[in-house]
């Protein structure tokens, strides 16, 4: 049974080889009973083709055999790669010179002598194959190891890849932020931020090369919220891009511009040596804007009005420049819309003193600074008093008395007329509340400026119900005064505010008639009642036909459209004889009086109350 178990247990196959049969069949017993399992062969021709048949764990290797020795067999066997790994332990007798040197150089591992000693040849033979498997498993771990190198080389190879496509999708990502960034959706053309860094790029050029100068221009559209209000918003949005298109073509590849935000366009024009050049500049764009625009079927006329800088080493910061180039467009568009102009250091000023004044009046409304001033207006008939036009006045606790026609522009640019509007409206129906106590037999109406903007202010109509309520005046004793631009900005609400202040009784006229541009069919639409004429017809008339001939059209326009015609600015008896044989129904002017402090105007009051008693 322990011998069974020994053969079938298989501690290794091994050739051996021998010339001499007896020494083969000894070492085969030998070795079967220890476990092994062997072959044997008596040549070295014999021993190569049974290893290449069925290759061993281990050959017994006779060293002098005829024909081929151990030695040979060796080489050949060490030579090919596939049976290099055998082990060979070379045998020989005794009597034999082993040539050890030999023996390793051609790849034997160990030797044994005969006669045998069972033992040495057991031991050397486990040896040989524990190196064997030893190398073998080192071999296998080895193969292992790279299979898991391989493996682990192509994870982190596949990983990078997906890091590199994650980094390039990022990068893309990036790319498309920062170009939103510096870029305006709807255009495509860079943003503000965008040119500022290049305008601080231009200054920092011409910082060190100080001959240097560039130019930058600024573009604002004329009139664009008519076509936004009037064709609507994607209207307005093509013709943007349309602008954008001829600014493009009407300017050379390498300057630089971009969209501010809503209408407005920047240009930068570098290497410019002269002011010449940016105006030619402004004067091509305004020439490519010229021409209508076609959108939708409609032919849209656009203008641009344009400011310009010559900016040289003068300027610290890019912001500076963007100040002024803003100051001299909107010097372009107070000229005149389609217009350019060149900054200069005036208007800086100008723009420095207009900023001063509106923060003083910010302050003037806070510390009271108004009061109100009321010119009478007179029956050119029969002098009877009509009524008062209320004319507010600042008296700036520096500057002394300044004048509406100063500050009046500067208050609707801020929306700080909406209070002052509403003061001045309070005080007038209070003065007229007590005429109308003081003299019950006056019948008076008292006139008030109102504002284009005022028109805007969603609670006009509440607000103005509230002072008429609190102070217990009627409607019909209030005319409200606005100009003919008032009417014709807001004609989309001007004719339900007016139908309002019709239910009201409050009277509606026209100021300033003539100066403006109102429509014949709006007028006969509205339900207007006065047309004021304005004073620059009427100082002139009597010098020139021309006046003379509008004014009579304006109160032959008032009359036919039921209305009354008053004129402003009469300052001499000439000018009422020739408005009174015109017709023109009521006047007022300095010729009657000027503008009077309250207690002046009640004087005027009982003056005029004891003419007429006088009359009668
Ligand atoms: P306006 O409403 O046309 O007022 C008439 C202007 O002509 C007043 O100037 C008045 O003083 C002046 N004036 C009247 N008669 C004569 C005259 O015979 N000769 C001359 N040379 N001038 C005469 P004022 O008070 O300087 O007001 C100027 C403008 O300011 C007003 O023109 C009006 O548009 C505006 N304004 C005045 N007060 C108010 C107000 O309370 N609210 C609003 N929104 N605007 C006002
Ligand atoms: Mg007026
Ligand atoms: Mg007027």
């Amino acid at each position: 049974m322990m011998r069974k178990a020994i053969i079938s247990q298989n501690k290794g196959n091994i050739l051996i080889v021998d010339d001499v049969a007896a020494n083969l069949r000894l070492l085969a017993e030998l070795l079967t009973k220890h476990g092994y399992k062997t072959r044997g062969v008596t040549s070295g021709q014999a021993a190569l083709k049974a290893i290449q048949a069925q290759p061993p764990d281990l050959v017994l290797l006779d060293i002098n055999m005829p024909h081929m020795s151990g030695y040979e067999v060796c080489q050949v066997l060490k030579s090919n790669p596939e049976t290099s790994p055998i082990a060979v332990i070379f045998i020989s007798a005794l009597d034999e010179v082993v040539d050890k040197v030999k023996a390793f150089d051609v790849g034997g591992s160990d030797y044994i002598t005969k006669p045998f000693e069972v033992g040495e040849i057991l031991v050397r033979i486990d040896n040989q194959l524990g190196l064997q498997r030893a190398k073998a498993e080192i071999r296998q771990l080895n193969a292992q190891l790279e299979a898991r190198v391989r493996d682990r080389t192509a994870q982190l190879e596949a990983t990078n890849q997906k890091l590199q496509q994650e980094i390039s999708e990022r990068q893309k990502a990036q790319d498309r932020l920062t170009h939103l960034a510096f870029h305006c959706v709807l255009t495509g053309l860079p943003n503000r931020a965008w040119f500022m860094q290049h305008l601080e790029n231009a200054l920092q050029t011409v910082q060190k090369n100080p001959q240097l100068r560039f130019a930058v221009l600024f573009l604002d559209c004329d009139r664009f919220k008519i076509v936004n209000d009037s064709l609507g918003h994607l209207v307005g949005d093509r013709l943007l891009v349309d602008v954008a298109q001829r600014l493009k073509y009407s300017l050379h590849p390498v300057e630089t511009f971009a969209r501010l935000g809503g209408d407005e366009f920047i240009v930068l024009l570098e290497d410019v040596d002269t002011i010449q050049q940016a105006i030619q500049a402004a004067e091509t764009i305004q020439n490519a804007l010229s021409k209508p625009f076609q959108i939708n079927d409609q032919e849209i006329y656009l203008n641009a009005s344009i400011g310009i800088v010559l900016a040289s080493n003068k300027y610290q910061k890019p912001e500076h420049i963007l100040r002024d180039v803003d100051t001299a467009m909107y010097r372009a568009k107070e000229l005149g819309k389609g217009c350019y102009q060149v900054f200069d250091s005036n208007m800086h000023h100008k723009a420095m003193a207009r900023l001063q004044l509106e923060s003083d009046l910010r302050r003037a409304i806070s510390s009271q600074e108004f009061y109100v001033c009321y010119q009478p207006i007179v029956n050119l008939n029969n002098y009877d008093l009509f009524g008062f036009e209320t004319l507010v006045r600042w008296q700036h606790s520096q500057k002394g008395t300044i004048s509406p026609s100063q500050f009046i522009p500067v208050a609707e640019d801020t929306g700080l007329i909406l209070p002052i509007g509403l003061w001045v409206l309070r005080e007038a129906c209070q003065q007229l509340k007590n005429w109308q106590q003081q003299f019950s037999t006056a019948n008076l109406c008292i006139s008030v400026n109102l504002s284009v903007k005022q028109f805007s202010q969603v609670d006009l109509l509440e607000r103005i119900d509230q002072i008429l309520h609190s102070i217990g005046l009627h409607g019909s004793s209030l005319k409200l005064e606005i100009t003919e631009s008032a009417l014709m900005e807001n004609l989309t609400t001007v004719q339900q505010i007016l139908t309002q202040f019709k239910e009201r009784q409050i009277l509606l006229g026209i100021d300033d008639f003539g100066t403006g541009y109102s429509s014949l069919s709006y007028l006969n639409r509205f339900p207007v009642d006065t047309l004021k004429i304005d004073r620059s017809f009427v100082s002139q008339m009597c010098q020139s036909q021309e006046n003379l001939e509008i004014v009579q059209a304006i109160i032959a326009l008032a009359h036919s459209l039921g209305m009354v015609a008053v004129a402003e600015g009469i300052e001499t008896p000439e000018q009422l004889q020739q408005l009174q044989a015109l017709g023109c129904d009521f006047g007022q002017g300095y010729y009657f009086a000027k503008p009077l402090l309250p207690e002046k105007a009640t004087q005027f009051i009982i003056n005029n109350v004891q003419l007429t008693i006088n009359n009668v």
